[in-house]
């Protein structure tokens, strides 16, 4: 198999779970050495099993400053650099406005937007010349979705966090940009439903998706070594879109 990332570290929040857990095992696959945050112990536990010997993972929530720096410091006592950076963790939930709190709305915007700008900050200082950025926004950002409006706000804002930060690291020579996943069945879109209603909500969405069917995490984690490796050396700022035709047909 061709090793794109032989020689790279990896580092990758939401690691533990879902579509991060999906890209690290690719990301393994072709010779990186990989950093997983996340909050879970009994996920991040069973993924470093999965991943062998030369991994690193760390126990710590995005909306601390003080967790992600110690992250970074054992990255850099461990490794000593930064090539790829995949900024993932994040959460979903819905609310009509009427029912929206300020706690729902804080919570929110604290862990996918505050925690992907604070990653992105405090990772910075090991990540030189050539290095890129990946971050996950959602297909919520391009449609009007009901009881959606607060999630797919803070996509929007890292939409346009990518963009701008794409121009302010040219100087560095870094680029950043989007992955932009549709309905993937992760925890993150399962966590509310029984095994009864599972099976019937999933067909439901399924059925909304043009080409019928949910996505896996990894035709996402494919997209996202892609925008991490030089086969991309020629966008910054963009972002790519794998929701089975939702954004493009509708
Ligand atoms: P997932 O399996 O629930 O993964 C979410 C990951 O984020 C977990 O590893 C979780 O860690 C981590 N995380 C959440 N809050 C955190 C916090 N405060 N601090 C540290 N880590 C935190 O769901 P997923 O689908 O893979 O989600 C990954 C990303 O894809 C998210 O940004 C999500 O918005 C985006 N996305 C997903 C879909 C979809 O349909 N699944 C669609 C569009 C976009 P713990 O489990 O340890 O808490």
């Amino acid at each position: 198999m061709n090793k794109r990332f032989e020689g790279y570290v990896s580092v990758i929040t939401g690691g533990n779970s879902g579509i991060g857990s999906a890209t690290a095992h690719l990301f393994r696959n072709e010779g990186a050495k990989v950093a997983l945050f996340g909050r879970n112990h009994t996920k991040m536990a069973s993924v470093l099993n999965e991943l062998g010997s030369d991994s690193l993972g760390f126990i710590g929530d995005v909306t601390s400053t003080t967790d992600l720096q110690c992250f970074f410091n054992e990255v850099k006592q461990k490794y000593g650099k930064i090539d790829s950076l995949f900024v993932n963790a994040g959460i979903s939930k819905s609310a009509s406005i009427e029912q929206m709190s300020e706690e729902f709305f804080d919570e929110l915007f604290n862990v996918n937007v505050k925690g992907s700008m604070f990653t992105i900050k405090l990772a910075l200082p090991l990540m030189k010349e050539n290095s890129s950025i990946v971050v996950t926004t959602s297909n919520t950002l391009h449609n009007g979705y009901d009881q959606l409006s607060a999630y797919s706000a803070t996509k929007g804002a890292l939409r346009s966090m990518v963009r701008s930060l794409s121009a302010e690291l040219l100087s560095r020579k870094i680029r950043i940009n989007s992955i932009c996943p549709g309905p993937i069945a992760t925890r993150l879109l399962t966590k509310d439903f029984d095994q009864s209603t599972h099976d019937s909500i999933m067909s439901n969405i399924a059925e909304n998706i043009p080409v019928k069917r949910m996505g896996e995490a990894n035709e996402i984690a494919k997209a996202v070594l892609f925008l991490s490796s030089t086969d991309s050396s020629f966008m910054t700022g963009e972002e790519i879109i794998v929701d089975g035709g939702m954004t493009a047909i509708g």
